[in-house]
């Protein structure tokens, strides 16, 4: 038996009852799209994450969309973001129209508050940073904001891989700002579909991002803005109330423990983990590695013959995506050589809350027995 990335059928196994329990009660209820469960579940999710506003949307790549449009970002604007991440983050830039800057990653993979300032150098016009919390690790907020604070840009933070990710007192979404969550089913909080949310702490905005998600409708047959159809369903509202967000604190410790786990019992040469100066402050969205570039192919190779499946995150940087070099020559900031060098040499082992102690001893022992 493989040692897959994600194994839902033992999820489901686990929150079948209370998730049928949750799916009975919407269809009973004759209400389906943005009624009580979206709000009860946006009050409890706003409880866990110590925010004052959560606005439930379809999905991560919405959320951060909606959160740039609910501050004025709009065609032209620069939005600074790091290379390296899921496509979508560069996609939700683009679709507002505004263009994005990259500049590169640290030794973590995060967006490099070093880069960062170099890129405003030359940009000077930068109205926005979007750092990803990659991996489930938080960027250097303090950093990142210190940083927008001189030049009067915002930030936003693109937190879907990092619910529960802490750097000392700040966590997702502190000091103010604004986060989009995703809650695709692989994330750390996943639905049986796909679905986001927006964690904001200034209310009229959160009465932009209520009505942007409602086809910019500020009251029935009233429309303000223009905005999008981008509502989190009752279903999956219900759902993650029901099954998954009280289940959130017992995942993130699983996966902290299989994070340790791996810390401890890798003592491959060939084999580097990413530098963790605080297990508990990471969510452990993967378990990224880095090999030799010119090895990574036979590593992985390696791997599935040992009936472990691996991962990239991520292999193509978003600025070298095709939908955005047919278009326009994208900007970036120096050289990029972190985040070239993720694209090349990381590799993600298995790493979520039902995989077993056996399946955590079998990687370890994988990834120990490669001769590099
Ligand atoms: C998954 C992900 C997204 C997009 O979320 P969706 O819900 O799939 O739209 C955005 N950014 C990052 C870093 C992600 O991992």
């Amino acid at each position: 038996m493989t040692v897959l990335a994600n194994t839902f059928d033992r999820q489901w196994q686990d929150c079948e009852q209370d998730y049928l329990a949750a799916v009975k009660r919407v269809g009973a209820s004759g209400w389906y799209i943005l009624g009580q469960e979206v709000s009860a579940f946006e009050a409890a999710l706003a409880d866990w994450c110590k925010v004052p506003h959560v606005i439930g949307v379809a999905n991560g790549m919405d959320a951060l969309e909606i959160a740039f449009r609910v501050s004025g970002i709009s065609a032209g604007d620069k939005v600074l973001t790091t290379p390296l991440s899921a496509f979508a983050t560069a996609l939700s830039i683009l679709r507002t129209g505004a263009v994005p800057v990259y500049c590169d990653v640290d030794a973590a993979g995060l967006l490099d508050p070093e880069a960062a300032e170099h890129a405003f150098e030359e940009h000077p016009d930068i109205r926005a940073i979007a750092p990803v919390h990659l991996y489930g690790q938080l960027s250097d907020m303090d950093a990142l904001q210190a940083l927008a604070d001189r030049h009067g840009a915002r930030v936003f933070e693109d937190a879907a891989q990092a619910i529960g990710a802490r750097r000392g007192d700040v966590g997702v979404a502190s000091g103010g700002r604004m986060a989009s969550l995703s809650f695709y089913p692989t994330k750390n909080l996943g639905v049986i579909g796909d679905g986001g949310a927006l964690l904001m702490h200034d209310p009229d905005e959160a009465e932009i991002a209520r009505s942007l998600r409602n086809y910019g409708q500020a009251e029935r047959y009233v429309h303000t803005r223009p905005g999008l159809n981008s509502r989190l369903d009752e279903l999956h509202a219900a759902t993650l109330t029901d099954a998954f967000l009280p289940r959130l604190n017992g995942w993130l410790d699983v996966r902290r423990k299989i994070a340790r786990a791996y810390l401890d019992g890798i003592t491959n040469a060939a084999v580097t983990p990413l530098p963790c100066a605080d297990i508990a402050g990471s969510g452990w969205h993967l378990f990224p590695v880095l090999v030799a570039p010119e090895r990574r192919d036979a590593f992985m190779d390696f791997l599935k013959s040992n009936d472990v499946a691996p991962g990239l995150h991520y292999p193509v940087l978003m600025p070298d995506q095709r939908a955005v070099t047919d278009h326009a020559t994208p900007l970036v900031v120096g050289e990029l050589t972190q985040a070239h060098r993720f694209a090349q040499s990381e590799v993600s082992l298995p790493i979520h809350p039902y995989l077993r102690d056996d399946e955590v001893a079998k990687v370890i022992d994988a990834v120990n027995g490669w001769t590099g």
